[in-house]
């Protein structure tokens, strides 16, 4: 038996045969042809690799048409087609030219500052790798799985997953990857076990087919574990399901502070699919859709599309309150057509709000969209980001207001269904939440960037991972002084960044007086049961 020791990135437990998958680019020497011809290849396998996703897209769900969807996008980007062209007019061929710009565009993805945008980085990887195999001359190899197994690979990209046959995928175990990647994120919302961060020996060719125990928990792998640890790891699995049928008991269950406030347990989504899968999972609310997800779908989504998404989500939420955030797009993130100035330090620079002042015309559409959708589908919360100056909202709600009122006096709306709000990440905003609580209905505290904030501790950056820390006193007492001003204006309270899925921080915020808790919704059942542990 040899015991490896990776990172959890999504927890369960699995019995099954190792398949590995291993396409570490090789990086063999390749001759370089005149530029003119290495152009004229680059193009051709662009066309390729469509074709190849628009194959994948017809068997994929929707999560991974949507992936598919953005890589089809990426495969348009003038900015990454410019990079691979001077890469190419500067004497490197097309294969490496696509290698040298996938490094540059995601080194520059990666420093946004905005985990849901810096993950994007894999989807990118993944496609530009199939352009570079296709110039290599190698096929893709697939998971081509026809019995269960678990996937050792170096790294499982997001349209590995429109391949898979789900049934037969037990597991994941990954040399690169980390928590927040999109596969990893994907394997959490369907519940398989995934670990990351392996040391490379476990890709040796010998270990396939043998059989492994895996600890999604602890990041234990067992490969030919002895029959006493498979037998463990069956009683585990077998008690696990047992538990996991008792837990979802609580999906209903309605949790009350000592005081009888009642506490809510919210969403996190992404789309009108994850919503509704929330909702049958006992949300209450969907405390935050981050609208930038819309440029991820396309270059710059458009009012029609926006307006969709909207009704959509409204209706997945089947009555229940649903938040969308306004868009937090930051400065250098290399998104849609909106060209952002590279900043010296993108986390302090032109972010979220901060963006109105530039691009008015896209906070109006979007405010038009939201309007529209809010009056023809159901009421609908919408709250601004990076707010630090009362100004910053005072400026947005002045804009939002005359938009509303062209749209009345047009009679494209009849009723303005709207409830605004604003997040809490500053500590700016916290700090004059007093001020800020006389123009809007409910806060909502965004931890991640609070906690960066406060602390000055890069929220990706794992060398400042020790000062960031969501309980810190300095974090709690913002927390505080927020909630008291909400609370003497008659404004709601929510907590929607990550930590809220932390049943510690949960129940520090919920001490503090938040009423709202907004998660991911794989944590919602989990962190219920500890806080009905506490409290009725
Ligand atoms: C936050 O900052 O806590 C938050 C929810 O927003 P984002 O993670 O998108 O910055
Ligand atoms: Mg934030």
């Amino acid at each position: 038996m040899i015991k490896y020791i990776g990172n959890s990135a999504s927890g369960g437990l699995a019995v099954g045969k190792i398949k590995i998958i291993n396409r570490r680019i090789t990086g063999f020497k390749r001759v370089v042809l005149a530029t003119h011809r290495e152009k004229a290849l680059y193009e051709a396998a662009i066309i390729l690799a469509k074709d190849e996703l628009r194959e994948l897209m017809q068997t994929g769900d929707r999560t991974q048409q949507d992936i598919l969807n953005f890589q089809l996008v990426m495969l348009d980007d003038n900015s990454l087609k410019e990079m691979v062209e001077t890469n190419i007019a500067g004497g490197n061929g097309a294969a490496r030219s696509v290698e040298m710009a996938m490094e540059e565009f995601c080194a520059r993805l990666k420093n946004i500052g905005d985990g849901y945008l810096s993950e994007r980085t894999s989807d990118i990887r993944d496609v530009l790798g199939r352009v570079v195999d296709i110039l290599d001359g190698h096929s893709r190899e697939r998971f081509n799985l026809t019995e269960p197994s678990i996937i050792v690979a170096d790294e499982i990209l997001p349209s590995d997953l429109a391949s898979i046959d789900r049934q037969y995928a037990l597991g994941f175990v990954t040399v690169g990857g980390s928590y927040q990647s999109h596969a990893n994120i994907i394997a959490r919302t369907m519940g398989i076990p995934s670990v990351c961060g392996m040391d490379s020996e476990i890709l040796n060719p010998l270990n396939n087919g043998r059989t492994v125990c895996l600890d999604g928990y602890s990041g234990e792998v067992h490969i030919s574990p002895n029959d006493g640890t498979v037998a463990l790891f069956h009683h585990r699995i077998k008690q696990e399901q047992r538990a996991k049928l008792s837990l979802m008991a609580l999906k209903e269950k309605e949790i009350y502070m000592p005081c009888g406030d009642k506490l809510e347990i919210w969403a996190n989504c992404n789309d009108p699919q994850d919503i509704t899968l929330a909702i049958n999972n006992g949300a209450q609310g969907i405390g935050l859709v981050r609208s930038e997800i819309l440029f991820m779908k396309s270059s710059q989504p458009t009012f029609e599309s926006q307006l969709e998404f909207y009704c959509r989500c409204i209706n997945a939420a089947q009555g229940k309150p649903v938040t969308i955030r306004t868009f937090d797009i930051g400065a250098d993130k290399p998104i849609g057509d909106i060209s952002l100035e590279k900043e010296p330090n993108p986390a302090l620079g032109l972010r979220g709000i901060r963006l109105q002042y530039r691009h008015r015309q896209l906070f109006e559409t979007q405010a038009k969209a939201l309007y529209i959708a809010a009056d023809r589908c159901g009421d609908l919360n919408v709250m601004l980001p990076m707010v630090a100056l009362e100004k910053d909202l005072t400026d947005y709600l002045e804009m939002a207001e005359k938009v509303k009122n062209e749209l009345l006096e047009k009679g494209d709306i009849y009723v303005d269904r709207i409830t605004w709000g604003v997040m809490i990440e500053t500590p700016a905003a916290a700090l004059i939440s007093d001020r800020l609580a006389q123009h809007v209905k409910f806060f909502s505290i965004g931890t991640n960037d609070l906690t960066q904030y406060t602390l000055a501790a890069d929220r990706i950056n794992v060398e400042t991972a020790a000062y960031y820390n969501p309980l810190h006193p300095s974090v709690l007492k913002l927390i505080e002084i927020t909630v008291n001003n909400a609370n003497a204006a008659g404004v709601k309270v929510s907590v929607c960044g990550e930590s809220a899925a932390d049943a510690a921080c949960a129940k520090a915020y919920a001490q503090l007086g938040v009423r709202y808790l907004s998660m991911a919704q794989n944590a919602m059942i989990p962190v219920k049961q500890q806080l009905l542990e506490e409290y009725v």
